[in-house]
């Protein structure tokens, strides 16, 4: 193992308080402590380079000159289609720099992806009206295609966008300006444009890092796509304003070697880190006797899972397989959280580990009571994702828009200091996220003694006979039948337009070709739904790779699923998650 780079010299004291904007609080480190490593940034090489706040804002500001020269004002979106890069840190910052709104999108898809990211993607530039697109000489003749689909854009790389700064400053932002324009994942369907101005994602940054207690000498490891919430706004904007450095690897390089995440974690003694739940599974499957040696995770105090439902499985074997290598299991912290609340919405003090609440499957879904159940035969387990975090309320309502009271189920709303105002130039979904001055999270769940217990979104909710059933632990139980690929498997419901009665379908990966095999696996799918929800499944499709269609993030599209399924198109298009699409 390399030995640890050279820390930090100076540390941080005390953390940006009255700044007002993410420029305000990059101007607190820089009259403090402008040489401290802020980003130890891995590429291909062994060892880290380093970028400093001051280095960073140099970066900055030369390309916030050649933005204002190019007559880009206040105000302005402009897209950033980088990958994680040295580049993507000072675009983003130079965008701010000018006063201007970053609005970050994926890096292009490979050949078989491309028709569906340019539409995404002319309609994301297109909503947004950026008047600028900041990419990578590599993904050119990508950004001229979508150049095509949204002719209002221009595109630069970034070392066109390299001029000394002028003596006059470009516009400094006010607290409730835009900062960042977030398109959803789009799980439910097409992307939408939250939109976050600098005092609300410091709310949100102050509340995270007040819950967790961050402290300058935290170490902060992250793999997350930066073009999402949880990379770009919990892991680096929140160690950017509280001093604490960001060791960062690509999002691709940890799916061609995910135990390189938990090797850095221990060369750089890092005390934060996290992941959705796939990211956990990925290290328990690649883990071998071998490579835990001498791997020392006790650093390791926050270990975050959140947006997607969490496993309580996925977490008990994590905890349990690397407590040899010191991680204490009560660093493991499923998260709740969403755009539209900037990134963090639920997060349990540090130290408190996974609690699981067990409540009769039965009664949960014909009557959506939260009922403790001892009987494991008869239980459904539920993940505790934590309380609202420090100013932020929760409520549960029921389809009449009435509060219900505890461990009764319904749909979740916030309020807090982050809320969106809305979505970008849509004001018709804007209107349907509003109810009664809270904001509806299209998520369901149930609170317990004030924490959340996510049930699934309402989007995925398939009635059956009276009962909601939700897809995800049938998804987990037959992707983990031999032969089905492991988190390649979609179950949603389909509406009879005669009866609107819903049909209950399965749509599971497999790679077998031979007839005979092929109905052994259709019976242990058959047998294992009976066996989750006491209902048959009317219909299982064995389908081949790719048919189960997933967003960049590598969440399920259930509703784009099911419009495949009734086209007959399963499978007619390849989409392999998370590999197509952070690859230039
Ligand atoms: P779209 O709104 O376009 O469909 P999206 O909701 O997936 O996309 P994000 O805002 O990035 O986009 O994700 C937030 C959603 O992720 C939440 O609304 C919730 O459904 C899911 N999620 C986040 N954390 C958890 C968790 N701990 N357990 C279950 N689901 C979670
Ligand atoms: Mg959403």
């Amino acid at each position: 193992r390399p030995a640890a780079p050279a820390g930090s010299e100076g540390k941080v004291t005390g953390e940006p308080g009255e700044a007002d904007t993410l420029n305000a609080a990059m101007d607190w480190h820089l009259e403090r402590h402008p040489d401290l490593p802020h980003l130890y940034l891995y590429g291909d090489r062994d060892d880290p380079e380093t970028l400093s706040y001051g280095e960073l804002d140099r970066g900055a500001r030369r390309v916030a000159a050649a933005l204002v020269s190019r007559g880009v004002r206040a105000g302005d979106r402009i897209a950033l289609m980088l990958p994680t890069s040295r580049d993507y840190f000072i675009a983003f910052f130079g965008v701010l720099r000018a006063g201007a709104v970053p609005v970050p999108i994926y890096p292009p898809a490979r050949p078989a992806q491309l028709e569906e990211h340019l539409r995404r993607h002319g309609r994301i530039l297109n909503n947004a009206g950026a008047r600028l697109l900041i990419t990578v000489a590599e993904a050119r003749s990508v950004a001229h295609l979508l150049h095509a689909e949204a002719p209002h854009c221009h595109i630069a790389t970034l070392a066109e966008l390299d001029e000394a700064p002028e003596a006059q400053a470009p516009a400094v932002p006010a607290a409730n300006d835009l900062a960042l324009l977030q398109y959803t994942s789009g799980s439910t369907g097409d992307p939408k444009g939250v939109q976050l101005t600098h005092a609300q994602l410091l709310a949100n940054i102050r509340a995270m890092g007040q819950r967790l207690q961050a402290r300058p000498d935290d170490v902060f490891v992250s793999w997350l796509p930066l073009y999402h919430d949880m990379g770009l706004i919990a892991a680096w904007l929140a160690s950017l304003y509280y001093g604490i450095p960001l060791v960062v690897m690509s999002p691709l390089s940890f799916l061609s070697r995910p135990l390189r995440w938990l090797e850095l974690i221990d060369r750089h003694r890092g005390t934060i880190s996290g992941a959705p739940n796939f990211g956990y599974e990925l290290c328990l499957r690649a883990l071998t006797p071998e490579r835990m040696q001498g791997l020392d995770l006790s650093s390791w105090r926050v270990a975050f899972n959140g947006a997607e439902p969490v496993s309580a499985d996925t977490m008990e074997q994590f905890g349990k397989r690397l407590a040899p290598c010191g991680l204490q299991s009560s660093a493991l912290m499923p998260v709740y959280g969403l755009a539209e609340a900037a990134v963090g919405l639920c997060v349990a003090s540090p130290g408190r580990g996974v609690v699981i609440d067990t409540v009769n499957r039965e009664r949960f879904e014909a009557s959506g009571e939260a009922w403790p159940e001892s009987n494991p035969a008869a239980a459904q387990r539920f993940v505790n994702c934590g309380p609202p975090l420090p100013g932020y309320r929760l409520r549960i309502v029921d389809a009449q828009g009435h509060e219900l009271d505890e461990r009764l189920e319904g749909d979740i709303e916030f309020q807090g200091p982050s809320a969106t105002d809305g979505y970008f130039d849509n004001p018709e979904e804007s209107a349907k996220l509003r109810h009664d001055g809270w904001l509806r999270t299209g998520d369901r769940g149930y609170l317990a003694s004030g924490d959340l217990h996510i049930s699934g979104r309402l989007k995925d909710v398939v009635v059956r006979g009276g009962r909601n059933l939700y897809p995800y632990d049938i998804e987990a139980a037959v992707g983990d039948l031999e032969g089905i690929r492991k988190g390649c498997v979609a179950v949603f419901g389909n509406p009879d337009p005669a009866t609107g009665a819903e049909a209950l379908v399965v749509v599971a990966e497999t790679q077998e070709q031979d007839p005979a095999r092929r109905r052994e696996l259709h019976h242990a799918v058959a047998d294992s739904v009976v066996d989750i929800v006491n209902v048959p499944a009317d219909e299982i499709v064995l389908a081949p790779p790719h048919s189960v269609l997933k967003t960049s993030s590598g969440k399920i599209r259930r509703a784009a699923t099911r419009e495949h399924y009734r086209q007959g198109r399963l499978g007619k298009q390849a989409a392999p998650v998370w590999r197509q699409v952070v690859r230039l």
